[in-house]
Parts: C-alpha cells; structure tokens; sequence
C-alpha cells in the first residue's frame, strides 16, 4: 500500500501535477490509507478533518489565494532581498533564451536542434576572404607590440576605409551591417594574427557608442555620427569605469549638472561635466567619447527630481576641458588604452544619448548593449587565440623530437593536446551558437555572461597548455614566436567586460536565477505590484506553478539519478544519445537545487556567492554541451571529430558533477543538504573524467593535417603567398591551403604557405616532416649499417645523395625539410642594444 501511494506521489510530482489534480488525487489516497491503516477513530476523525481543510484551503481557489497565497505574499514581501536600483536594471535588462530551457528541468532538445545552422552569407564570406585577409597580411605583431606600441598608419587607415569600425552599423548609414556571426568571424580571424589589431577592431563594435545610438540615439544623432562612425571619420570609445568604481561600475561618481552655459556662440540648456576615467580602450585617439555619469538637476530646470540618476552622453573631445592622450601598458599589448579626464565640460543636452526621455536609463543601456557585445567580443578573440594555440601546438608537437620521438606522441604531452583541442572546439561551439542568438534577435545577458567567462577562462589554460608544449619556443619572444603575446593579452580578456570572479560568483547564476527561471521573476513582480487583488492572482498563479515545478524537479531528479539517465526521451543518434539523456537528467537536479538554494538562502544567497558560483557552472557545462551538441549536428556528425565531442562532453560532465557536489557538501542547512544528496545522487557520484584513450585520439588528430584538424581551426588566419612558380615547380613540398578557404577557386592553385613567416613555416614544416619520415628512415637504415658516416644532418643527406641511396630530388626534400625543421625550432636573438629600454 505504501509502495503504490508513493509511486502515485511521485508519479504526480514527475508529471507537475497542477494543485487540482494533487487535492483529487489526495481525496482518493487519504481516505484509502486512513481505513486501509486500521487506525483509531479519534485519529481517523483528525485525519479527515486535515484532508477537509486541505480541500478547502487548496480546491477552492478564491480562498486559495487569499488565505494561503495572501499569506506566502506577505511573509515573500517581507524576506525578498533589497534589490538596488542599478542591480535591477542590470536584472531586467536582456532577454532568455536557451537558459529558459536549461532552468526548467526539462530542455526540449529538438527546439535547440530546430535553431537554423550557424553560417555566413556570400558577402560575408567574401569580406572574411579578402578584406580580411588583406588586413591580417598587413599585421606584424612584432612589430607593432615591440617597435612601435601601435598599429602601422597603413593599418589604422585600412581598417578605417575598409568599415572594419562599423561592422555593426547599418548599410543606410554607410556600415557593413554585418550578422553576428559574421562580426564574431572577423574579430576571431584578425585575433588569431595580432591580438593588438583585434581589440581595436572590437571595441568600436562591442560598447563603442555606435551599439547605443543604434538602440537609443535620436534620429538626428544617428544621421550625425553613425556615417561618421562607419568610416572611421570619427575614433570612438566609451568611458565608465575609473579608480573609484571598477567592478561595481554603478558606483561611479563622475557627474554632471543640469545649468546654462554657452555653446557654439549661444546660451542654451545643457550639462557641466566632471569625470575621471581610466583603462579606456582608444580614448588617447578617440575623437567621440562615450561617458557614462550621474546627472543631477539641483534648480530643477528640468523639473521633477534633482537625483536623474546614470546618463550617457556623447561627448566631442576637442572640446575645452576634456583630457585624452596618455596611455596604460596593459601586458605588452599595444591597442591604445588610457585614462581621460573632464573638468566643468559644458556639453548641449542633445548630447546625451536618446534625448532627454533617456535621462537616467545609462545603466540599463549598458547592460543590454553589454548582452549582445559580450555575446561576440571576448568568446571570438578568445576562439581566435585558441585556434591558433591549437593548430601550432598540434603541428609542433609532430615536428619537434626529443628523445627520437615527435614530443606529442608522448603521453605526457597527448595530455594538455587533448585539453587544447576539446576546449577549442567547445569553445567555438559556444560562440557561434550564442552569436546566432544575437542574430536571432536575442540580448542574452545570462547567456553573454556564462559565454565570456569559460572563453576567456578556457583561452587562459589553453593558451598555459600550448606554452607548456611549446617550452621554450613559446618563452623567448620575438618574430618567431606566434605564442608569447597572447599568453600576455590572457589576463585582459578575464578582467575586462566583467571581471570573471564577479561574473562567475554573482552574475551567471545570481541574474540566472531570477532571470531565466520559469516562475521567479513573476513572483517578484506580483510582490511588487501595489494592486492587491491583481498581485493575488498573480502571485497565486506562480507560487503554486512554482510548487508543481520543484516537486517535478525533485521526483525527476530522483528517478533520472536512479536510471543514470537511461529511458529519458532524446533525440536519435548513437554516440550523442546518452548525453541529451544525462543533459536532462542535470537540468532537472539544477533546477531543483536552484529553487533550494533560493528557498532556503533567501536574500543570503547574494552573498553565499561560492554556492552561486557552483551553481553557475552547473548552469554553464549545460550551456556549453547543448552548444556542442548542436555544433556536432550542424556539421553533418562528422565521425572524426567523435573523439573531440566526446572529451569534451564528458569532462564538462564531470565538472557539472563535481560542482553539484561542492553546492551539497558546502550547503549550509542540514536537512537540506541530505535531501539534495539523496535526490541528487542517490547511488553516488557516477561519471568520470574523459578516459586516456580519448585523448590520445585527440593528439593524434591535431599532429596530421586533415578535416578534422581543419575543421577544429577553421578561420584563422594561415599565412600564404601568391606563388604560382614554386608550387608549380614542386606541389608536393607545399599543400595548398583546404579547399573553400579561398574565396575564388580558380586562385587557389596560387598560394603556398608563405615560409618566412612563423606560422607559414610550421604548417609547411608539418607536411614536409610527414612527407620525408620514409626517406629519414632510409637514411637511419643506412646510419645504422655503417654505409653513411656523416655525423650532422645536411652533410648525410648529401653522403646519401652522391651514394646514391636517395635522387637528387629526395636530397633537395629532406634539404628543405631540415631548413624548415630549422626555422620552427629556433628562436629570435637580440644584440643587447636593441632590447634597451626605449630603442
Ligand atoms: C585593458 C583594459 C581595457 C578596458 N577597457 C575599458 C573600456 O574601454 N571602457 C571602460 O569603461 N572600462 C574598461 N576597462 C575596465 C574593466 O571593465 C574593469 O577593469 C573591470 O570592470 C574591473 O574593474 P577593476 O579593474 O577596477 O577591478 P575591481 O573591481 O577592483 O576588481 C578586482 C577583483 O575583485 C573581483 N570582485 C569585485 N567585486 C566582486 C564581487 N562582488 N564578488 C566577487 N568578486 C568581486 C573582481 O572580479 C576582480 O577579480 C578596461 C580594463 C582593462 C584592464
């Protein structure tokens, strides 16, 4: 009898039952049991009593709301958290996407299988081909990091007339009207060369005002500055961070005052501004600033309050008081970052951002310009970096030896390759599938925040992985090394658009939790809203929606965790089954630990921000599998890219398990940590870390040139020349670039890897070094049985030549093979002078 009651209970919960069906149902089973449990008749009497008022309190639903939703209300009004003002624009601002799904405990995989294919238009495709390509041509990281601490005229003026600046800018107003994903394309190729020119490149696209003049401007600041933007006539940047307001950016006490003064020769309304601002990108150029300050109205001559609160404007800096041109040196990079200064600035009030009607909305502004800029920026030179490390350290691990072996067949060494190649393409999975929803019309702002912290935190240890591989060769800067700047640039991408601490202990989950859940955000708004019988009825709606909801989550969990997620509905698809099964069994467990942490917490969760943290990375592998998932599928389930998915899913898997396991072990309350544990993981902690194998696979797929490996790096920027005579002379020294890299065919037969450059080099090295390993075995053959006797390299290969164990032809390879050997391996060295300071 007990059995069945509690299949019935859980069969119940696992369907979310409404609050109907669960007094129906009680009806039956109270009744049942009582007489079925031979019970006194004074306790039967007691228990019919409890069922009476349980039907009446929860059957009829306007003594429902009053009493017991009318109750839940007050004690909810009482222990919601205090909610600043900037926080709750930083809440409000954005939209739900996949997150939603992520957080209902039951992800509806074939929406996120049904989303369109991430991809490029024609046009787009071209830009990338040529103009592109052009500009990473142009770029000589050596040069512009370690001799001129900026970027070649040639190349500030390329960029300019070419639109890279106004990517995002509509083609009426003179921009590319790029997609996102064809935005996030460009700045990943141009990072994967210098990371210099692709910050330059981003940040006009990312906060640069041009986001917010597209969003919020007039129609007259547009037609003012958009055209002007789009072709680099005017520098942007935009200011709201500076020594007294870092990461809690809301704080910042730049202000200005509503008064008259003179403009252009007229005495007109407008705004006296003070500020001090560091870390500004572009602003030692920046002909337009954006900033961000408080207003303040103390006559009123704007009438209403005197505190407007924050406010964007657009301020000229030729104009009298405003301070630009001194520089920070972040990590040796060389894009232009500075501090700025204002003092008494008198700017129009047209000059704020949207008008007058915009007066104190700055905050908002930002976070929903911040949602689709961070969507891009950071996730795509993270990707660009990442590709890079991936294909050089795969390549160099085939052509260094140490010990008679390449170093990447080395166990050791199949170790942080396989790190390096299932992150990248986890990583680039993530950004094109959050680009697309940028594209989609989305401003994810849960999404943009998790999507920038694991690809910047992933970059980090990849790019830790690729100089570990590359040992020395990645440590001794100079032209030769293709590794070093952006081991540098690292630290910029975690600390820059949320700093990750913060945005991994109190965005992802604290904003996800009210954000993205199904039922949070309407219990608040009803808590807020002052109507009292439409707040009831809302509130009614959503308690007991959220109630079925968490009994759902709990019996799902349980049963999921029961049969490892065995018999959960997914789509077809051998190899990718088990995860969507296990992907769903996670989501129900997160959003059942979400909505315990929130209940038992409270308003203390804000500041249990370890717990949010882990929270937050349960939320963030969900995002990243679906991301691969999706990845696998779009591109057809290609089988060698099998054991890359499979790495990657398992160990992102595991830290999901790892950090459910870190919220119960450090949860707080008792009763409600042995819950979790027991509807969590009844049978304990069951997955594992990805197995040797995998990894082996892995190492082995990214130190031979071929789909895979292309597929893992695709769209970086691989130097080529236009060298119609050597490849004609000898097409087996040099492989042509993979097919569809260029955009016309017909040219394709044209290009080489060009040789002299570091990159070229190692790609070319990679081939000749698989192309030549018959021949070096001949030679080895012939060391060994005393015919050749020449200690060093090049004089054997001429011993075998005149011997006549190898043709002139195989001698002129291995020659060549040695030389590009040769060139990978060694280093820049400097004479003392030209390292001085200041040279
Ligand atoms: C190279 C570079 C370029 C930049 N470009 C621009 C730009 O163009 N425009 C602009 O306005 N700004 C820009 N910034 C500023 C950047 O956004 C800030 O550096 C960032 O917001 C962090 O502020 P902070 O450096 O003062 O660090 P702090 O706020 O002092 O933070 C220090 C550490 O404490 C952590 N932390 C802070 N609060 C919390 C919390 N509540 N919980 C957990 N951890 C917390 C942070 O995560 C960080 O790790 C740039 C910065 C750099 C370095």
């Amino acid at each position: 009898m007990l059995v069945a009651v509690l299949i019935v209970i859980l069969v119940l919960a696992f369907f979310r039952a409404s609050i109907t069906s669960w007094v129906l149902a009680m009806m039956v089973i109270v009744p049942v049991v009582a007489i079925q449990s031979r019970i006194s008749d004074t306790a039967l009497q007691a228990v019919y009593l409890a069922l009476f008022l349980f039907i009446v309190l929860f059957g009829i639903p306007v003594l429902r709301r009053n009493v017991v939703s009318g109750t839940v209300l007050k004690i909810f009004r009482k222990i919601l958290p205090q909610i600043s003002a900037t926080e709750q624009e930083a809440i409000d601002a954005g939209t739900v996407w996949w997150d939603g799904d992520l957080f209902s405990g039951h992800p509806d995989w074939n929406k996120l299988l049904a989303f369109p294919k991430c991809g490029l238009s024609a046009a787009e495709q071209a830009f990338l081909d040529n103009e592109v390509e052009q500009l990473c041509a142009m770029l000589d990281d050596w040069d512009i990091t370690h001799k001129r601490a900026d970027l070649p005229p040639e190349v500030w003026q390329f960029m300019k007339t070419k639109g890279f600046f106004g990517m995002i800018i509509p083609k009426r107003y003179g921009g590319l009207e790029l997609s996102a994903q064809a935005h996030s394309a460009v700045v990943s190729k141009v990072a994967s060369r210098s990371g210099t020119a692709a910050v330059t490149v981003m940040v006009p696209n990312s906060l640069g005002p041009a986001e917010l003049l597209l969003h919020y401007g007039t129609d007259e600041q547009k037609e003012k500055y958009l055209h002007r933007l789009a072709c680099g006539l005017e520098v942007p940047c935009f200011a709201l961070t500076g020594p007294f307001a870092g990461s809690d950016a809301g704080a910042i006490p730049d202000c200005g005052e509503v008064c008259y003064g003179e403009f252009a020769g007229q005495r007109v309304l407008g705004i006296r501004l003070t500020w001090e601002k560091r870390y500004i990108t572009l602003a030692p150029v920046a002909t337009l600033l954006g900033l961000a300050f408080k207003l303040y109205d103390p006559e009123r001559l704007l009438g209403g309050e005197t505190d407007r609160g924050i406010t964007l404007a657009l301020i000229p800096t030729d104009l009298p008081g405003v301070q630009i041109g001194r520089r920070h040196f972040p990590l040796n990079s060389a894009f232009l970052n500075g501090p700025t200064q204002g003092k008494e600035v008198f700017v129009p009030m047209d000059c704020i951002i949207g008008g007058i009607s915009r007066i104190g909305q700055g905050w908002r502004m930002l976070m929903e310009c911040l949602a689709a800029g961070r969507s891009i920026s950071l996730p795509a030179s993270s990707i660009g970096g990442m590709k890079l490390a991936a294909r050089t350290s795969g390549a160099y691990s085939r052509v260094r030896k140490q010990f008679k072996m390449p170093i990447g067949k080395f166990e050791g060494v199949e170790e942080p390759l396989a790190r390096i190649g299932a992150y990248t393409y986890m990583i680039d999975a993530a950004r094109q599938f959050t680009a697309l929803a940028v594209d989609l019309g989305e401003k994810p702002s849960v999404i943009s925040a998790i999507v920038k912290y694991h690809a910047t935190e992933r970059g980090r240890t990849v790019i830790n992985d690729a100089m570990d591989v590359h040992g020395g060769k990645g440590i001794c800067l100079g032209p030769e090394n293709y590794l070093g700047r952006g081991y540098e640039l690292a630290p910029v991408t975690i600390t820059v658009e949320g700093a990750n601490i913060l945005t991994r202990s109190m965005i992802i989950f604290g904003q996800g939790a009210i954000r993205s859940h199904p039922y949070v955000l309407k219990e608040i708004a009803a808590a807020h809203d002052r109507n009292h019988q439409r707040a009831l009825h809302q509130f009614d709606e959503a308690l007991f929606g959220h109630i079925s909801f968490a009994l759902g989550n709990a019996a799902r969990s349980l049963v999921f965790a029961l049969s490892n997620g065995r018999g959960i509905p997914a789509p077809p698809g051998g190899e990718t089954r088990r995860y969507y099964q296990q992907l769903t069994r996670f989501s129900a467990s997160f959003a059942l630990s979400a909505d315990v942490a929130m209940a038992v917490l409270g308003g203390s969760l804000k500041r249990r921000e370890k717990i949010s943290a882990r929270l937050g990375d349960v939320l963030s592998m969900l995002y990243l599998c679906s991301a691969a998932l999706k990845r696998f599928e779009d591109d057809g389930r290609p089988a060698e890219d099998l054991p890359l998915l499979h790495w990657a899913m398992q160990d992102a898997l595991y830290q999901a398990q790892q950090a459910f396991d870190g919220v119960i072990r450090n949860f707080p309350n008792a009763p409600a940590r042995w819950m979790l544990s027991a509807l969590t993981f009844p049978l304990g902690l069951r997955l594992s870390p990805p197995a040797d194998y995998l990894g082996h696979q892995i190492a082995t797929l990214m130190m031979q040139p071929g789909a895979a490996r292309d597929r893992l790096t695709a769209g970086i920027y691989l130097p080529k020349v236009h060298d119609k005579t050597r490849h004609a002379l000898s097409p087996h020294l040099n492989p042509l670039p993979p097919a569809g890299e260029e955009a016309n065919e017909s040219l394709r037969e044209f290009y080489v890897y060009d040789e002299q450059d570091a990159v070229g080099a190692l790609e070319a090295a990679l081939a000749s070094t698989l192309a030549c390993e018959p021949l070096q075995a001949e030679l080895e053959k012939a060391r060994k049985v005393g015919q050749l006797r020449s200690l060093e390299e090049l004089p054997r290969i001429a011993e075998a030549r005149d011997l006549g164990i190898i043709t002139a032809e195989q001698a002129l390879l291995l020659e060549r093979d040695y030389a590009l050997r040769r060139k990978v391996i060694m280093v820049d060295d400097f004479a003392p002078e030209e390292l001085r300071a200041g040279h």
